[in-house]
């Protein structure tokens, strides 16, 4: 048996909790394993960013093996699963990634990848955002090979998007709708095609209008579906973050959309292929136009909670819980005993210690660790 205890913390919503997690799983405490002392933090359910295209100078479209060395540097923001996003790019882009995801370095400590998340090709011209226009498609393709995805964005108005959406569901994959310019009537017929997600709800969307509320007017009201949000000060303007919470406070996900830049220096960075400049905190590209972010999850929960009424539990299940829900994983976003032993601690919003599957992936004040085995 190997396990680890973490002592006298506090769940999100303030009761007094310790818990054990034994053979990587959650299980009742048992103070006698080597001890977190979570005296005076909050213990919450590890996070999960279904959209992270890099970060600390790594790019997953133009690097696809690079995602563990991120992986095993996503703890620092509280972040224990992720969905290494790969962009519009070349097939060979996907397959790389698909192989990649799959070789997993002996020893590894890191967040999980849980699957890829395939962002474009099949995504709108006028929505396309940082995308690369000459390598969109707008007919849905016949096959796709789906091995190690978890998410497809593709936009409704595509051709053949509803077969495409049915083929994607039948084999596993969350369809999400994005990048995209569809009106109400197009968004609703892919929901009913199985789509269950939207993607960054309100950049590169049409806007609502008073008879046709579109893609976005749709994801807020219609609950068969969870929306990711890049709650980052920049992507959304105050009223719109509050808009979108105040909408589906249960369906809304907190997404980084972090590039190569999160993490480093401001200046010139390039994501997958595309030059940007990281200025002040906002990624542009040549256009002028946002082009993903640096931002990092512990953030996104703190920008969460300062611009809408979202308490910690709120916040931090919009980190945890509703990803896990929006792709079917049970076993993830929860401290129910028998979930993935993936655990963040907290002070305020602060990562102090985040634990992956039992093993302690960073922590920031190691006199917190007793008789651990090793010096983490
Ligand atoms: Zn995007």
């Amino acid at each position: 048996m190997t396990g680890i205890h973490i002592a006298n913390g506090k769940d999100s919503a303030g009761v007094a909790l310790s818990l054990s997690v034994i053979n990587g799983v959650i299980s009742d405490p048992n103070a006698s394993l080597p001890t977190v002392d979570a005296d005076g933090l909050t213990v919450a359910a590890g996070f999960i960013d279904i959209q992270v295209n890099g970060a600390y100078g790594h790019d997953f479209t133009e690097d696809p093996t690079s995602m563990w060395a991120v992986g095993s540097r996503l703890p620092e923001q509280g972040v224990t699963s992720f969905c290494p996003t790969i962009i519009t790019s070349p097939p060979d882009r996907i397959a790389a990634a698909q192989k990649a995801i799959a070789i997993r370095p002996d020893g590894y400590v890191g967040a999980e990848p849980i699957g890829l998340h395939i962002e474009g090709p099949y995504l709108s011209q006028a929505k396309r955002g940082t995308h690369p226009k000459d390598l969109l498609v707008s007919a849905a393709p016949r096959q796709i090979d789906t091995s190690e995805i978890a998410i497809v964005t593709v936009a409704p108005e595509i051709q053949g998007v509803l077969s495409f959406i049915e083929r994607l569901v039948a084999a596993g994959v969350v369809a999400s709708l994005g990048h995209s310019a569809a009106t109400s009537d197009e968004t609703d017929q892919a929901l009913g095609a199985g789509a269950t997600l939207g993607t960054h709800l309100f950049n590169a969307m049409a806007p609502l209008t008073a008879r046709d509320p579109g893609l976005a007017g749709v994801l807020m009201t219609d609950p068969r579906t969870h929306f990711g949000v890049i709650a980052d000060g920049i992507h959304l303007a105050p009223e719109m973050l509050r808009l979108a919470w105040r909408s589906a406070p249960d369906r809304l996900i907190l997404v980084t959309d972090a590039i190569s830049a999160t993490g480093m220096p401001e200046g010139a960075y390039d994501i997958g292929g595309v030059p940007v400049t990281v200025n002040q905190g906002a990624v542009r590209n040549a256009t002028g136009s946002l082009a993903g972010s640096v931002l990092t999850m512990d953030r996104a929960v703190a920008v969460l909670m300062e611009t809408t009424e979202a308490s910690l539990k709120e916040a931090t299940d919009a980190a945890s819980l509703h990803p896990a829900t929006a792709l079917g994983r049970a076993d993830l976003g929860t401290l129910s005993i028998g979930a993935r032993g993936d655990v963040v601690l907290l002070d305020g919003t602060t990562v102090v210690a985040t634990v992956v599957g039992g093993e302690i992936a960073f922590c920031k004040e190691s006199d917190r660790l007793r008789g651990m085995p090793r010096d983490p």
